[in-house]
């Protein structure tokens, strides 16, 4: 079968590559960034292609069609499921279709299917310029369409609000551009945040802004039996950062045998107030005398890059063994006294010494996420997003973490602490529903409907959106 799909795609002139199983390049293009627990051992594609173009994609499309496969799509690996490795199946490995470019007048970039977050970053920073986007180079286009939260999402919305056009492969092989000036209004609606069930994202423009000013950093703190510290974070987070949209900060709590409790605080200051303006109104912070403090003006693609242990590159990257069984996020309307408790219990119940490298991160998202209209997103009035991380960077704590998940305990953390709200499409495990997924019912029902109109036999499956 493999063979009669090459030789169709090569007849049709198809200009990427073909991979078999046993070609070099396949391992890469099945490789994932994480091993879901859930699927192990992972279904193989029995065939993997490398388009360079719309027409490669279209090509793929048909070809999957006519021979009965399944149809899936790869950009980063780094999603949650890995539907894009199935059994008997085409994967379209958009490996080959990385381009960025950037026009300076109209801030904005033009973007490949392929993209890498580091390829667009490295790209339009040599501008000044950046749209939100996450924190881990090589994760893809998938964080954009389904959401994408960062440090710059406070300030400029997340990452699904920045696409102002987007083209598109459909089920039937025909090439598609929308945008809010051109073609199918509800297409361009559901792409921003529900792409990858509507067909393959060939190319994006996405709205620059300007991250010239940047000043940010890490700071480390350590916690005390009485969780003093992190209460004062946890408050100085929302009565400092929530009222002044230029900031935006991320407090990570997490407990390592021989290190003791830590919290990370991660933050961003946009805006063109002066550095020493910045540096005054995070003095606060500081007077909580942080172990180690990089806070300052630095550039926004050096903040972006600091994060590399998340960012495996090579041609044939190993799985990553910092790998979730449970990721879970809530969000809250209000950041009550009660959920800061809430919060603080989790931190001091989590079996820490079963999972060393667990994280419980929370972000202060706050209404510029929910700017958003789209099916996903924030609700406009959450002040933070909350996810709860188990990982781990040895199998050996694999069976742990599994059971901790498996036995819904981080959940009832989580529920306990305000309720589990929406999910992040693109964090949702397997178990969350539909539509707490896509931002409610109207959404979910506007979704169903462009999806029956472009793709009515369900070509395109993948999570975060199977059942669509
Ligand atoms: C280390 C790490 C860090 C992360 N950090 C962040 C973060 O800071 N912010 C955040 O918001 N999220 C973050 N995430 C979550 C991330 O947004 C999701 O995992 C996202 O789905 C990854 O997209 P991908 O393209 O890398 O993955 P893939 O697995 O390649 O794709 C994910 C889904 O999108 C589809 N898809 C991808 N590209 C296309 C396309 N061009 N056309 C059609 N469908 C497509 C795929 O078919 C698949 O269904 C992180 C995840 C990891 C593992």
């Amino acid at each position: 079968m493999a063979d009669t799909v090459a030789a169709a795609l090569k007849e049709k002139l198809f200009l990427g590559e073909t991979l078999f199983p046993n070609s070099e390049g396949y391992k890469r293009s099945i490789t994932s960034w994480q091993q879901s627990p859930h699927r192990c051992p992972a279904p193989r594609p029995i065939l993997a292609v490398r388009p360079r173009s719309s027409r490669d994609c279209a090509l793929a499309v048909k070809a999957a069609r006519d021979n009965g496969l399944t149809l899936t799509v790869r950009c980063g690996g780094h999603s949650m499921e890995q539907t894009f490795l199935q059994d008997n199946s085409l994967l379209v490995d958009l490996t080959l279709m990385r381009g960025v470019f950037v026009n300076t007048d109209a801030r904005t970039a033009s973007v490949e299917g392929g993209a890498m977050l580091g390829d667009i970053d490295a790209e339009t920073t040599l501008y000044g310029l950046a749209t939100p986007l996450g924190l881990a180079r090589t994760t893809g286009m998938g964080l954009v369409l389904h959401g994408g939260f960062g440090i710059a999402s406070r300030m400029y919305g997340l990452s699904c609000a920045n696409i102002l056009a987007a083209t598109l492969v459909l089920a039937d092989g025909s090439v598609e551009t929308v945008s809010a000036k051109k073609g199918d209004q509800d297409l361009f609606w559901a792409v921003r945040g529900a792409g990858a069930a509507l067909g393959i994202v060939t190319k994006l423009v996405l709205q620059l802004h300007d991250v010239s000013d940047f000043w940010g950093g890490i700071v480390l703190f350590k916690d005390d039996e009485q969780h003093d510290t992190l209460r004062k974070l946890l408050h100085w987070q929302r009565d400092h950062a929530f009222p002044n949209k230029q900031i935006a900060m991320s407090v990570y709590y997490t407990c390592k045998p021989g290190v003791g409790r830590l919290m990370m605080v991660m933050m961003g200051f946009f805006g063109d107030k002066s550095p020493e303006e910045k540096a005054r109104a995070v003095q606060h912070l500081r007077d909580l005398e942080p172990m180690q403090d990089f806070l300052g003006k630095m550039s926004y693609l050096d903040y972006q890059n600091a994060h590399t242990q998340f960012s495996p590159t090579g041609d044939d990257p190993k799985p990553h063994e910092f790998c979730r069984s449970f990721y879970g996020t809530l969000t809250l309307s209000q950041a009550t006294d009660e959920f800061l408790k809430g919060f603080i219990r989790i931190c001091d119940t989590c079996p820490y010494n079963k999972l060393p490298a667990t994280l419980l991160m929370v972000d202060a998202c706050g209404a510029a996420y929910g700017q958003h209209n789209g099916p996903v997103g924030y609700t406009a009035d959450s002040d933070f997003a909350v996810l709860a991380q188990p990982a781990w960077t040895d199998v050996h704590y694999h069976e742990a973490a599994a059971a901790l998940c498996e036995q819904g305990q981080m959940k009832g953390l989580l529920r306990d602490a305000g309720g589990l709200g929406d999910m992040y499409a693109n964090v949702a495990g397997p178990d969350a529903r539909l539509v707490s997924r896509v931002g409610g019912e109207d959404n979910l029902k506007r979704l169903r409907e462009v999806k029956q109109r472009v793709d009515p036999h369900n070509v395109f499956t993948a999570h975060p959106f199977k059942g669509l």
